[in-house]
């Protein structure tokens, strides 16, 4: 009987690490790696339904998903939530703390490369490890939340992920709609292995929860329209999930750019930009060039097609076979 009531009782927590949140609850805490900490908030809601899962902070100089973050937990009342929301509050405090793009200060890895992580790896891969265990698996949707990164003159967009099982396609794209961005970039090249399954948000969709990632903020400007543009897609989402109660706004026309591609960098120099973020190009435009390190030109960087900028590379420093732009083809257009 004693056993019985204690598994009821501790159903009725959700625990995240060491955070445990009861019923009606928010609690918050840290997951503690050594070299690095993961600030989480458990928000569980008095009623049963889903767990929404929110990672901000995967890249840590961007700061848009990292403040919408601090916005929502003050606006959630777990006493009037149906369902539970878990909040990573910034995923990479190495890259936040250390003030770093891409690439954490400690072990060089991008984080939100090396899902579903390892328990005994790299300070990256043990990030990616606990996220995995404790946040992903407990989640039943998941947005990973990011920004144009540091470098990055970003205009805002959603990764819609096509897996090619319909059923899987149609809940993403429904979490899609429901975040209410106006601009969905079709992505089919995320990888089928849950145990390689690269990044954050693939790694929820390989274990059979839908997720997308989020885009909305650029150049590590912490401007409050990104930031409350995030806020609202993920109040709308937990409006589609009725975890909360209200209607849900969804646009009247998503723009989905199919196809799109990265551009790299031919060389490392000095990187000269000619566009801005959600400009229209034509094939063949001068998108940006590099210089070596006297003022030589070593290289072009032109549109593959006639598109949008969805984001482009808006500081000097460049690497050979970095990112430069990022452009991609309205569906429909020419
Ligand atoms: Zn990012």
């Amino acid at each position: 009987m004693i056993a019985t009531l204690l598994v009821l009782l501790s159903a009725a927590d959700l625990r995240v690490g060491p955070i445990t949140a009861r019923e009606g609850e928010m609690a918050s805490g840290t997951i503690e790696l050594g070299e690095a900490t993961i600030p989480i908030t458990v928000v569980h809601g008095a009623r049963p339904g889903p767990v929404l899962g929110l990672v901000a902070g995967n890249h840590g100089y961007e700061y848009t998903p990292i403040l919408a973050l601090q916005k929502l937990r003050a606006q959630l009342d777990a006493k009037k939530l149906a369902g539970s929301v878990i909040m990573v509050h910034a995923a990479n405090m190495p890259s936040f703390l250390g003030r770093t793009i891409y690439f954490s200060p400690i072990d060089q890895k991008n984080l939100n490369r090396v899902y579903p992580g390892k328990r005994d790896g790299t300070i990256s891969e043990r990030i990616a490890y606990a996220i995995t265990t404790e946040v992903i698996e407990k989640s039943d949707y998941l947005l990973d939340l990011h920004c144009g990164d540091g470098n990055e003159d970003l205009r805002p967009y959603v990764y819609k992920q096509e897996t090619g099982d319909a059923k899987m396609d149609a809940r993403i794209s429904e979490l899609v709609t429901a975040f209410g961005f106006e601009h969905a970039v079709i992505d089919r090249e995320r990888p089928k292995d849950r145990n390689a399954s690269v990044y954050c948000s693939n790694t929820a969709v390989t274990r059979g929860k839908p997720a997308m990632t989020v885009e909305s903020g650029y150049l590590g400007v912490s401007d409050p329209k990104s930031i409350a543009a995030i806020v609202d897609g993920v109040q709308n989402v937990m409006r589609y999930l009725k975890i909360s109660e209200g209607p849900v706004r969804r646009p009247a026309k998503i723009t989905y750019y199919d196809p799109s591609e990265v551009l790299t960098s031919p060389a490392t120099g000095i990187l000269y930009w000619h566009v801005a973020r959600d400009q229209r190009v034509r094939k063949d435009d001068l998108l940006a060039h590099v210089t070596d390190f006297f003022g030589k030109k070593l290289a072009d960087v032109r549109s593959p097609f006639d598109g949008v900028v969805l984001y482009i590379v808006a500081t000097p420093p460049i690497t050979k076979d970095q990112p430069v732009a990022f452009v991609g083809r309205a569906r429909g257009s020419n």
